[in-house]
């Protein structure tokens, strides 16, 4: 892979290699753009093949970090961390914690968080190295759970989709298939259920199923769900699920769910469209965890603050909605516009001129 190449066409602007033999540390930071702020995004730890996949995935989620702060309107740039290790069986504190010296390094321009393989426990020992941490738990002063937001966040923009095609925000009634039951989704139908929504959910682990239906909701076959009659479809298990093979199948006005990466390509966001399905695109409406966690940067984490700019997601959705219509392309390519407007408006701003010499 041309590494320097990958980062000119896709506008990265740094990779970090980490090595610390002693503890079995190889880990790689990409910051991919810090035009709006600090790059911030999780620490992946993941066993990759080899270290181009984890070169690749770390360039591609730093960028999906700057897309999803930059829409949700944070002082944030895009930016990941990764570790090559299996986290059941090769993580170990002193790895997290060389991991956290590499990241202090760096003087602040990379704020790392949670992400899979890596949990609030991690976080402590990370932050015994750097401060250029966030989503710590409550119980060390932390936003905590960052599932409890994103829940509220889809559960938002669903009711921004719904007024774009009902004229009305309302979610009492409407039949809504969930697609995965952990915790985000559960957190979901938490708001859902109030509004009595009516929901049908699959998942493929016994636990979450029961789980449901101790909440009273009907559960499905997990092949069963993308052919379920409903007016929502909320995938909130995993990405590339929105393909060529189960569009077909979707039965439903709005797509509106908490997984990332969704869409399996580009082609799937004009097909969505094609067909009149509103897609809520994943990094605006499951922004609510980045929203949480940035809540503890520069002032104490505050519950109402991470809260009322998570609900603006309701807003942000309406936005990217409204640029499809007057631009007449598919939501997911109106984000995308959305956010490289904000960039390129906040890029274009002109130092102001300083006088040389003390002020
Ligand atoms: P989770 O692990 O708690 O829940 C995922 C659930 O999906 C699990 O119960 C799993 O059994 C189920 N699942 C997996 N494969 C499935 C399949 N083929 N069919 C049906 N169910 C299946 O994870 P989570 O934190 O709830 O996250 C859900 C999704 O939202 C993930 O894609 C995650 O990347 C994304 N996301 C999470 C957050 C957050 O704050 N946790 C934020 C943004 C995005």
């Amino acid at each position: 892979m041309d590494v320097l190449t990958y980062m000119g066409d896709w506008g990265h602007e740094q990779i970090m290699m980490c090595s610390d033999p002693a503890v079995g540390l190889k880990a790689v930071i990409a910051i991919h753009d810090t035009t709006l702020g600090p790059a911030c995004g999780g620490l992946r730890i993941w066993p990759y093949e080899n270290e181009e996949d984890a070169v690749r995935d770390v360039l591609r989620l730093s960028r999906a970090m700057t897309y999803k702060s930059a829409a949700a309107d944070l002082a944030l740039g895009g930016g990941k961390g990764v570790i090559i290790a299996d986290p059941h069986t090769q993580k170990t504190e002193a790895m997290v914690r060389s991991y956290g010296r590499f990241v202090e390094t760096l003087g602040g321009r990379y704020i790392t968080t949670t992400d899979v393989g890596s949990t609030g426990r991690d976080l402590e020992y990370v932050r015994l190295e750097t401060a250029h941490v966030v989503g710590l738990p409550t119980t060390a002063g932390g936003s905590g759970d960052t599932s409890v937001m994103t829940g509220l966040g889809i559960y938002m923009g669903m009711r921004a989709c719904a007024r774009q095609i009902w004229d009305s925000d309302s979610l009492a009634g409407k039949k809504i298939a969930i697609q995965g039951f952990g915790k985000v989704a559960f957190n979901l139908a938490h708001h859902l259920l109030k509004e009595d929504a009516q929901l049908v959910v699959t998942d493929i682990y016994p636990e979450a199923l029961d789980r449901a239906r101790d909440m009273g909701i009907k559960v499905v076959e997990p092949e069963k769900i993308y052919d379920s009659a409903c007016e929502i479809f909320s995938p909130c298990a995993l990405g590339g699920i929105l393909n060529a093979d189960t569009i077909p199948r979707l039965n439903c006005r709005i797509v509106a769910g908490g997984a990332n990466n969704q869409l399996a390509g580009d082609a799937d966001g004009e097909e969505l469209h094609r067909r009149g399905i509103l897609y809520a695109p994943d990094y605006i409406i499951n922004a609510g965890g980045i929203i949480n966690a940035s809540a503890e940067i520069g002032t104490p984490y505050n519950l109402d603050r991470a809260r009322e700019k998570t609900e603006r997601i309701y807003e942000t959705m309406g936005r990217v909605v409204h640029i499809s219509k007057e631009e007449e392309v598919p939501t997911s390519q109106a984000a995308d516009r959305l956010v490289e407007q904000r960039l390129g408006s906040v890029r274009s701003v002109k130092s102001l001129y300083r006088p040389a010499g003390p002020i």
